[in-house]
């Protein structure tokens, strides 16, 4: 009896504030005296339309429209409630596309069931949280694996000029995740709508949706959108991370990011730095970029990778968004324009790729195939170079030659076919022993595409044992090496 006397309804304290001034995406509004930075507002006029709170004073409170602001007026109300922006996320969120609030764009069920909200600007995880990263995150592209290998909870930097492969390495990332148990997001942001259309179908024609969330903000969104886009895409990562699972974010990419963030500061008047982009870009970026990583045990043990992209002009690495980047990431794949023209795809430069995780989290045996690639190739391109002025070669610079072409026709590779770590193993061993310089283009060719094929008919045990352990044995070699002579002499191409 007494319960009842004094239960209460629940109740919703929300503050209602009015629109004074409407700028081209920003909306100046006078009341809400206790809002927070980065939360959520509503505007009374539109159902739905929300905006976020970017600066405030004692007086009045600057907010981002999310969304059209066609048709939000002058004197519209505003209403808040007191809590933190977040976003729902959930195990059906999969295989979706969604908005920079966390709402589907795609044409199907306009309702997701979800498990819970997730803060979009939740802060990085502390030190004393993390774990060192010691598992390898495969990308499926052969020079990533071998030469530049990236851990799982590694911020890895993928930088180079417009059109030279820079999503289709991501792609490829998200595409190789299949039953590895690492549940993808892929942030579009400020391009054109057709082009995410095309990625999302790479993404569905491939199976890769089916563990993908896509978080889009195109260019024709609002810019406050484009603004929240990679938080949210990190704040789904997040869901995956802190539910003990692996996760893997790409950002498409950051160079738009900041420009929207430039415009979106010049129109709130804060004072221009460094290429006009306001003072607090690098913080912007940098807080971004600390939310990936492999948490401890305690935490449950998930992980989240990133791989931001940005665009340089003309390979120009030292433009301001781009070299504050490459500061806070652990590595970056370089991506060089001339090397995509040349006709090497992907065009991933060897001496300007770094990875500072490194091969630390290489299995011995991926370890031990692929320790001289970069020397290698790095030799074969200066030959190349100083072969342009000298015509006569002696036998020995012709079969450097001959190596290094062979081992750059072995790192080439298509879009969207990537690579396991044990193809890759046995493509570098036998590079490694000297069997492959000898052969024709198309033997080359025959025996990149076909050797896997031809051992899991011939000898599935070989497999077997270097997929469990992972490690080059004597034995391993031998029957490596005998097989590979019976293929030589089955498929003829000596
Ligand atoms: P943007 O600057 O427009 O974002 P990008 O750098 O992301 O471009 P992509 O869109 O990935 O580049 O690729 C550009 C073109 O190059 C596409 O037509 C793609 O099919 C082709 N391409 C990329 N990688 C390869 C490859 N490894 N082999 C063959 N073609 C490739
Ligand atoms: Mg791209």
């Amino acid at each position: 009896m007494k319960d009842t006397l004094f239960k209460i309804e629940p109740f919703e304290i929300k503050e209602v504030g009015v629109v004074k001034e409407l700028k081209r995406g920003i909306a100046r509004i006078e009341g809400l005296p206790s809002c927070i930075y980065g939360q959520l507002i509503e505007f009374g006029d539109v159902t739905g339309r929300k905006g976020l709170v970017v600066d405030f004073n004692e007086k009045e409170v600057m907010a981002f429209i999310l969304g059209d602001e066609k048709d939000i007026k002058l004197g519209s109300t505003v209403t808040s409630r007191n809590e933190v922006f977040s976003i729902p996320v959930g195990e059906n969120f999969l295989g979706r596309v969604i908005n920079a609030i966390g709402e589907p764009i795609d044409d199907r069920n306009p309702h997701i069931e979800n498990n819970g909200f997730c803060p979009v600007f939740r802060r990085s995880p502390g030190v004393l949280d993390r774990v060192p990263i010691s598992e390898q995150f495969h990308t499926g592209t052969k020079i990533l694996d071998s030469v530049i290998p990236i851990g799982r909870g590694q911020r890895e930097l993928i930088i180079g000029d417009r059109q030279t492969g820079k999503t289709t390495i991501a792609l490829d990332a998200i595409i190789n995740q299949k039953d590895k148990n690492v549940f993808c997001v892929y942030c579009w942001i400020g391009g054109a709508h057709s082009s995410l259309m095309k990625i999302i179908r790479a993404l569905e024609e491939t199976g890769a949706l089916d563990y993908t969330v896509v978080v889009a903000a195109s260019a024709s969104s609002s810019a406050g959108e484009q603004y929240l886009a990679p938080y949210v895409a990190s704040a789904v990562g997040e869901y995956f991370m802190y539910s003990g699972r692996d996760s893997f974010v790409v950002f498409d990419d950051l160079t738009k990011h900041a420009w929207i963030y430039r415009e979106l500061s010049l129109l709130l008047e804060r004072s221009p730095g460094r290429e006009a982009y306001p003072g607090d870009i690098f913080y912007l970026h940098s807080q971004l970029m600390e939310r990936a990583g492999r948490l401890n045990a305690e935490k449950g043990s998930g992980s989240m990778t990133f791989f931001p992209i940005v665009e340089t002009l003309q390979g120009d690495i030292t433009g301001y968004i781009q070299s504050n980047l490459v500061s806070m990431t652990d590595g970056q794949i370089y991506i060089s324009g001339s090397l995509f023209h040349e006709g090497f795809k992907p065009a991933i430069d060897l001496g300007l790729s770094v990875s500072r995780i490194g091969s630390k989290v290489q299995s011995e045996a991926l370890r031990e195939v692929s320790d001289t690639l970069r020397l290698d190739y790095a030799q074969y391109k200066e030959l190349l170079r100083l072969m342009r002025v000298k015509t006569k070669l002696s036998t020995e610079i012709a079969e450097k030659l001959r190596r290094g072409e062979a081992l750059s026709r072995i790192l080439g590779q298509d879009t969207h076919q990537p690579v396991s770590e044990l193809a890759i193993i046995i493509l570098l061993y036998a590079f490694k022993r000297k069997i492959l310089e000898i052969l024709s283009p198309e033997g080359l060719g025959i025996f990149c595409g076909q050797i896997m094929g031809y051992l899991e008919e011939a000898n599935p045990q070989v497999l077997k044992n270097l997929a469990s352990q992972k490690v080059l044995s004597v034995e391993t070699k031998q029957e490596l090496d005998r097989t590979f002579v019976e293929f030589f002499r089955a498929k003829k191409v000596i």
